[in-house]
């Protein structure tokens, strides 16, 4: 222990020294070394290089005097202070512990024992009074709001943060319980907290000064003193408020839609077992539709999707507004929206809501320019309430097929009924056939005659699909076309038909027959694939037949319903150098106008025009397209001939080329080349 004397007197700094080496021979002090100072600036040039353990300090030094020397020791050094006095002073005493001393002893009753336990109590006294500070510096430091209660549960202090995170000022709160109970006031609430436990971490929430709500996440833990009674409880807490925020907006993301903020799928089940919950309860019926936008994945592709998005979260406003606040709408996916109807006593109730929900969609939709109409088509499912049992899934599927017929029959909407299971059911069974169907080639293409109607001599063959049907047998395309292009198999299937037709028509000309033009229809799922051209360049590259030998069939309606991708690839079909022929031309509503403009080759009067041809009257419209193609310098073929008569009629009217059962049925290829044969034999 190395001490510092400050005392101008010698006789009593050696008093002292020889004290203090008693002390050290007796053991009563640790050893070290002993510093003399005789005057306050002496002392502090010394402590300016020196820390001691102790300093002892007579106030009356030549160059200073009482407390001021003290005051000055004591900025100096970190070291405890004893002061050294000469008389006996309560006030003076209490003076002196509030300057910076530690203890004080009287000059005239030292002795080794009384110096000793000075010197080691003021540095124990020193050391427990930075602690104190250290303390009372974290506790004003800390982030953390803290609030001590005594024994009884009563807040005694609180810190800085506390003030700031909660508004309350110390004294406002001093005395108030720190815990809210079930009976009474405090300042934090928080549910079902252990009573007896020594310390425990719950969230929990307390009233700002403002008025406002906080939510925080607090502790609280017993403090007890030496004898292991309580006496007191400090809770410490932070505000979690931000955190909470976060929690919603993610608790909202996991239940709805980000695009148009409704409900998603998730929360659509719950509501509806919700609803029908309520429903069974007080004997009303659910109805639950579900609606996609008519044309939307062509709206889609064609507008871009920034227009798309744009356009579901109108529809999605709309369908919200055209329903009652009780409802539910939900997106459950891509352009599909359902729509739970609580508390309906009859089915019409739910018919009313399909026909608004359609009105409030028809309004026409304008966006960034462009103006559109939406349709939907809708499907209804009536839950009456004794049903409430059944699964909502199950629901939810019934809806579907309800949707997907009124989809098919173009009607506005749909309820579902029983025979609509079996409907989808043969579907998706005719759907996994089909898929087989390809992988197996069990596809394969007949080929119909094109003649020239003077000569009837064979100049060209309509590629036509069938079906090998492992139990059916040979199936029509009307049966399976429609399917392979909404599951979008048309596209494999067609590429097929066109590889193979090309071969076919090489394959003849190697057999030695004359060369003829192959026809091969497309269909309009096709039209939109982004990459036809290319592929079917690839095939006439591939196969090596000449382009000029290929005549691609679209129907008016594909056409007309595209116009803008119709215009663009009928341009690129005609640069590699195909025919394009309009089938069926003449059977759908179209504009003269529009079609005139188009890069086609061939007019191919629909058979349903010539197949009821039984005089000149019936004739009328045939002869009319035939003169239309002749007028524009295309091409006539008429499809359907099936008696003398009418190809008499078609030869009169100069129709470029026939076909029909009358002048050959579509058949394998091996009967068409055999037929060729004889035709050129
Ligand atoms: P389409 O292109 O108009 O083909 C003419 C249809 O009329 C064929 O029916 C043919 O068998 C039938 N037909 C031919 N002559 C006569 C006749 O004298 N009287 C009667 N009543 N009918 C006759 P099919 O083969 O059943 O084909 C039906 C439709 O399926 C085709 O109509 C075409 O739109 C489509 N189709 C056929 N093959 C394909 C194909 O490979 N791809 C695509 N996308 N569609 C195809
Ligand atoms: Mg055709
Ligand atoms: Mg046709």
């Amino acid at each position: 222990m190395d001490i510092l004397i400050i005392e101008d007197n010698r006789g009593d700094a050696r008093l002292i020294r020889v004290y203090l080496e008693e002390a050290w021979v007796l053991g009563r002090l640790p050893e070290g070394k002993i510093h003399l100072a005789e005057s306050l600036a002496e002392a502090k040039a010394w402590l300016g290089r020196s820390a001691p353990t102790v300093v002892l300090l007579d106030l009356a030094l030549p160059d200073s005097f009482g407390r001021t020397s003290l005051e000055q020791v004591a900025r100096a050094t970190d070291a405890p202070i004893v002061v050294l006095t000469g008389q006996e002073d309560e006030r003076l005493a209490e003076d002196l512990i509030a300057a910076g001393a530690q203890d004080y002893l009287l000059k005239n009753e030292i002795d080794a024992q009384i110096l000793a336990r000075a010197l080691r109590y003021a540095c124990e006294r020193k050391r427990a009074e930075e602690r104190l500070r250290l303390s009372a510096q974290i506790l004003d430091a800390a982030l953390e709001g803290i609030a001590v209660a005594d024994a009884e549960g009563r807040i005694v202090s609180v810190n800085r943060a506390f003030t700031a995170l909660t508004g309350w000022h110390e004294t406002e709160v001093v005395g108030m319980p720190l815990l809210r109970t079930a009976s009474g006031a405090g300042f934090f609430r928080c549910e079902g907290y252990p009573e007896d436990a020594e310390q425990f971490q719950r969230e929990a929430h307390c009233l700002r000064r403002n008025g406002v709500e906080l939510p925080v996440w607090l502790g609280v833990s017993n403090l007890a003193d030496a004898c292991g009674r309580l006496r007191h409880r400090v809770a410490v807490f932070s505000d979690i408020s931000q955190l909470k925020r976060k929690e919603e907006e993610l608790r909202h993301l996991a239940h709805h839609d980000p695009l148009t903020g409704l409900p998603n799928r998730l929360l659509f089940h719950d509501r509806l077992a919700q609803a029908r919950l309520m429903a069974a309860r007080h004997g009303r019926g659910v109805a639950l539709l579900m609606l996609d936008l008519d044309r939307f994945k062509r709206i889609n592709d064609s507008l871009g999707h920034a227009f798309g998005d744009e356009l579901l979260r109108e529809a999605g406003r709309r369908l919200q507004e055209a329903v009652r606040a009780s409802d539910t709408v939900a997106r459950l996916g891509g352009d599909e929206f359902a729509v739970i109807l609580t508390d309906l006593d009859r089915p019409e109730a739910a018919t009313r809501v399909a026909e608004k929900l359609r009105a409030a969609l028809a309004a026409p939709l304008s966006l960034a320019g462009n103006e559109i109409v939406v349709g939907a088509s809708i499907g209804i499912v009536w839950l009456a309430p004794h049903e409430a049992s059944s699964e909502t899934a199950r629901a939810l599927e019934q809806a579907d097929m309800a949707m997907y017929h009124a989809k098919r029959q173009g009607l506005p909407y749909a309820f579902f009924e029983a025979k609509m299971q079996e409907g989808t059911r043969q579907r998706l069974a005719l759907e996994a056939d089909l898929r087989r169907a390809l992988e197996e080639n069990q596809f394969v293409l007949h080929y119909q005659p094109q003649v020239e109607p003077d000569s009837r001599r064979v100049i060209g063959a309509e590629a036509l699909l069938r079906w090998h049907h492992p139990v059916r047998g040979l199936v029509p395309p009307a049966e399976f076309i429609p399917l392979l292009e909404e599951t979008g198999l048309i596209v494999p299937v067609g590429e097929w038909v066109l590889r193979q037709a090309c071969c076919q028509a090489l394959a003849w000309d190697a057999e030695g027959l004359p060369p003829l033009r192959v026809a091969v229809n497309l269909s309009a799922r096709q039209l939109r694939q982004p990459d036809l051209v290319e592929r079917i360049a690839a095939i006439l590259e591939e196969t090596g037949l000449p382009a000029r030998r290929l005549e691609l069939e679209l129907t008016e309606t594909m056409v007309v319903d595209n116009p803008d991708i119709a215009g663009r690839l009928l341009d690129r079909l005609k640069a590699l150098g195909c025919r394009i022929a309009l089938d069926d031309f003449g059977t759908g509503a179209s504009s003269l106008g529009y079609l005139m403009h188009l890069p086609v080759d061939t007019l191919k009067i629909a058979g349903a025009i010539v197949y009821q041809i039984r005089d000149r009257v019936d004739a009328a419209i045939a002869e009319a397209v035939i003169g239309l193609a002749r007028g524009m310098s295309l091409a006539s073929v008429a499809e359907g001939v099936e008696t003398e008569e009418q190809l008499a009629i078609l030869r009169a009217s100069r129709c470029n080329v026939v076909q029909g059962y009358l002048l050959g049925h579509p058949m394998p290829p091996h009967e068409f080349a055999q037929r060729l044969a004889a035709d050129t034999g």
